[in-house]
């Protein structure tokens, strides 16, 4: 997670906020707008079909990936896409609230979080200790892999293995056999950042 030169300054990018939002207001967005009668209808109640775990990467909004519109996600973004209580919290509700049917765990190539977590494991790179506590979540992930592959290679892997240790461990959760009983599915999946694609582990 190297450090990125700041592309505006924040009141810019507060005043391109305001004008994205006035011209989503306006039904000028550049992006798929909804029409007032859909958000009237959303604001009575939510039905997503499906809670997709992501990472925070800018490049990789579940939405926009799976041109979804309002009241069609329920996402929980963080870096590396980990567990966690707060997002175990909301994985539970939206399982036992909102009943999504489908549950998606998605990585992506070039993880900056995963990317960190074996600089850690394998180079012994410290980082804040705050993002060494996100890291963590990480770690155990990446315990059955070699890391003497090329370093291109060895991320691809571990990025991979990262949405499949979080997958195995909400499938190791109690609830979760209630879960597949109910008909609901849980599938992990790799976003490829050049062509956009969706891999499905499955
Ligand atoms: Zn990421």
């Amino acid at each position: 997670m190297t450090a990125a030169a700041a592309s505006c300054s924040a009141d810019e990018a507060l005043q391109r906020l305001k004008e994205g939002n006035a011209r989503f207001i306006a039904g000028q967005a550049r992006f798929p707008t909804v029409q007032k009668e859909v958000l009237a209808d959303l604001a009575k109640g939510q039905q997503p079909y499906a809670t997709v775990l992501g990472c925070s990467d800018s490049r990789v909004p579940p939405e926009l990936v799976f041109d979804a519109s309002f009241g069609e996600l329920f996402v929980v973004r963080v870096a590396g896409n980990v567990l966690g209580p707060s997002i175990l919290g909301t994985l539970q509700y939206a399982g036992s609230h909102l009943n999504t049917p489908l549950f998606v765990v998605m990585g992506h190539q070039g993880c900056g979080a995963v990317e960190a977590a074996l600089a850690s494991r394998y180079r012994g790179v410290s980082h804040g200790a705050r993002i060494q506590v996100l890291l963590e979540n990480i770690q155990p992930a990446l315990e059955g892999l070699d890391g003497s592959q090329p370093p291109e290679l060895l991320l691809e892997r571990a990025v991979e293995a990262n949405v499949r240790h979080a997958v195995e461990a909400i499938q190791a959760m109690p609830e979760a056999a209630d879960a597949r009983e109910r008909g609901m599915r849980l599938v992990g999946a790799v976003y490829h950042l050049e062509s956009g694609r969706v891999r499905f582990l499955e």
